[in-house]
């Protein structure tokens, strides 16, 4: 840690949900983050579908993830009309990497292979989204 002060929160819209997605996004309101798994291949995937995308099994089944990961790519947005902000690829320990938002972090700092850890981010008139902090 260090005594830089941290740059403002970016507003985040609301997520589209749908029939595929809902029961991510009603965990999401409670604070579970879910993944879906393949039970015909065995595989956990991301982001939520009713078909696996690696053997288009439709057996597929949700678990919690335990939100922890290492970031695999990032970019930092640098903005003058706004709080700069970043975005990447999260690899989750159970496997899936996931494109989000990077939180609560000094953005000259982030390095790829970076421990992280989810919370989520309330965004404007939806359910929270998946974010990540250093761990
Ligand atoms: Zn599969």
């Amino acid at each position: 840690m260090n005594d830089q002060p941290r740059p403002a929160t970016r507003k985040i819209p609301a997520p589209a949900i749908n029939n595929e997605s809902r029961p991510f996004w009603d965990a999401a309101r409670e604070g579970r983050f879910l993944i879906k798994r393949c039970r015909a291949c065995g595989r956990a995937h991301w982001y939520p579908r009713l078909s696996c995308p690696f053997c288009f099994s439709d057996v597929t089944m949700w678990e919690a993830s335990a939100g922890e990961g290492a970031i695999y790519t990032f970019s930092v947005m640098r903005r003058t009309d706004g709080p700069s902000y970043a975005i990447g690829y999260v690899t989750l320990d159970e496997g899936p990497a996931m494109l989000t938002n990077f939180v609560d972090c000094d953005l000259e700092a982030l390095e790829i292979g970076q421990r992280v850890r989810l919370r989520f981010q309330e965004t404007e008139g939806g359910p929270p989204v998946p974010v990540f902090a250093p761990a």
